[in-house]
């Protein structure tokens, strides 16, 4: 059970509870009150007082004596009228509870979560007399028999890399261009390619709705139901590090939760001033799936590979930049230490985990992209070992656990051909609890291998390298015509 799963679940509890209240309280009211009726009728022919009554029926209802409206006229009379708006007021609320209830279904089954959608339905209060409940209800599962299994094996996989907020600065003529210009994507053309691949259909789904990867360590192919027309892909991002040779090149500085609880972009204008908004892909995609919830599958979003060495998320959590260790630092830690005397290593960690939380809240998931963005069969064993350790320790502490790991620079640790316990590298990273792995294979439009213990995915670049020299290879997914963002510079440099 997932979180989500786990929130509709305690959702559904909170209603059956509610409701239960709410029948125990008119219940407790109707014996009130016809203890009351029954004294005063009794009481009103023996002495003909309501008064009298009432004391009676306070006597009877505390075993007490109370003073009555005759003995102190300033103590207001609770009268059997007020159980008449009590049920008023359950009505109203049962009504606003039924519209709050239809809402939610619709958002959970507009997220092809019928199953509990309906589950949230069947608890609404009354559900066996309402009608739009029951209606919702069918349409719902009519809308879930028609959804047909997509084969896992052909999903497709793309990933980008930090969005350029601002082209004058990536393609400003530095040392830095040719590689922006080849690898990254600027924010316009992502919106593009985003909004286009909606439009064919294309669902985001999770690595984890691929396949299920279970206690004992094997991987077992799970299934993905979806209205005719619709397409699930996975969406991946790599190093969201903001690295200290981005800064002042027009990219983001870091993520933030901000004072609603979303996860934003904050950005260094000009003139030092630092504005919050959406200049990456994580807040860019939650806004998308708040104006479309149908993008997202379950309310999955994309997976986050994260190396370690520069710290996660744009902050600075690695452990040289708390134990200075001279011969680790690198030029750009040293001079950023030193331009941040008030640096605060406990707060970079505390901020990178608030956003983290967040972000898994809203659907996202993180990966291993290697502590060093290294190639452990160009690295070595014993070096690949040494990372991994990095890693757990830097990053998973900070981000949680992953089975996934996401190569850099699009290696592997096998060819083609399935990875066998003979590969000492899967052993060992199977050991670490690695069991979904991805590539990069842009040739392909999906690339899925299972095997008993792991699944393996290609991944396709959606980058300027891929928009110029292969459009036609993209076709499938979007017009890079339509999305090309004119102000990226061409050639695109070769690589
Ligand atoms: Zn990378």
């Amino acid at each position: 059970m997932d979180a989500k799963e786990r929130i509709i679940e305690q959702r559904i509890a909170k209603r059956r509870k509610n409701a239960l209240i709410m029948r125990t309280l008119i219940a407790v009211m109707i014996v009130l009150i016809t203890v009351f009726v029954g004294i005063l009728i009794y009481t009103g022919v023996t002495s003909g007082s309501f008064a009298r009554a009432w004391e009676d029926f306070v006597h009877v209802m505390t075993g007490t004596d109370v003073p009555g409206p005759e003995a102190d006229p300033n103590v207001p009379v609770v009268s059997p009228v007020e159980g008449a708006d009590s049920g008023m007021t359950a009505a109203s609320s049962a009504e606003e509870e039924i519209t709050q209830i239809l809402a939610e279904a619709a958002h959970l089954a507009a997220q092809y979560e019928y199953t509990e959608a309906i589950a949230l339905l069947k608890s609404g209060p009354g559900y066996n007399t309402n009608p739009q409940l029951q209606n919702a209800v069918a349409s719902f599962q009519a809308q879930k028999d028609a959804c047909i299994a997509f084969p896992v094996d052909q999903i497709p996989h793309v990933f980008f890399h930090t969005l350029v907020k601002d082209t004058a600065k990536a393609f400003d003529g530095d040392a830095n261009e040719a590689g922006y210009n080849q690898v990254m994507t600027t924010i316009t053309e992502f919106n593009s390619i985003i909004s286009q691949m909606y439009e064919k259909g294309y669902v985001m789904v999770s690595l984890h709705d691929m396949c299920e990867v279970r206690e004992d360590g094997t991987v077992a192919r799970k299934e993905i139901r979806l209205p005719e027309g619709k397409i699930p892909f996975v969406l991946s991002q790599d190093d969201v590090s903001y690295y200290h040779y981005m800064v002042g090149d027009g990219f983001a500085q870091k993520l933030i939760v901000d004072e609603n609880g979303k996860v934003k972009n904050t950005y260094l204008e000009d003139d030092g001033s630092i504005s919050v908004g959406n200049y990456d892909m994580v807040p860019l995609i939650d806004a998308f799936v708040e104006e479309h919830p149908d993008f997202a599958y379950h309310g999955h979003k994309g997976v986050i590979a994260l190396t370690g060495y520069e710290g996660v998320l744009g902050y600075r959590t690695d452990e040289v930049y708390k134990t200075r260790q001279e011969d680790r630092l690198t030029a750009y830690q040293r001079a950023f230490l030193e331009a941040n005397p008030d640096f605060d290593w406990e707060a970079e960690v505390a901020g990178a985990k608030e956003v983290a939380e967040a972000m898994k809240a809203e659907g996202w998931e993180f990966a291993s992209h290697t502590w060093g963005h290294i190639n452990p069969v160009a690295y070595g064993y014993d070096a690949t070992v040494k990372d991994t350790q990095r890693w757990l320790e830097n990053v998973a502490s900070v981000v949680g656990d992953t089975d996934i790991l996401i190569f850099a620079f699009g290696a592997d640790i096998n060819d083609w051909t399935p990875y066998t316990q003979e590969n000492e590298f899967f052993r060992y990273l199977k050991e670490q609890g690695f069991s979904i792995y991805c590539n990069v294979d842009g040739s392909q439009k999906y690339w899925v291998q299972f095997g008993s213990d792991y699944m393996r995915q290609g991944r396709r670049n959606l980058d300027g390298y891929r928009m110029y020299y292969n459009p036609q290879m993209l076709e499938d997914l979007f017009d890079v015509e339509q999305a090309w963002d004119a102000a990226r510079p061409t050639p695109v440099p070769e690589m």
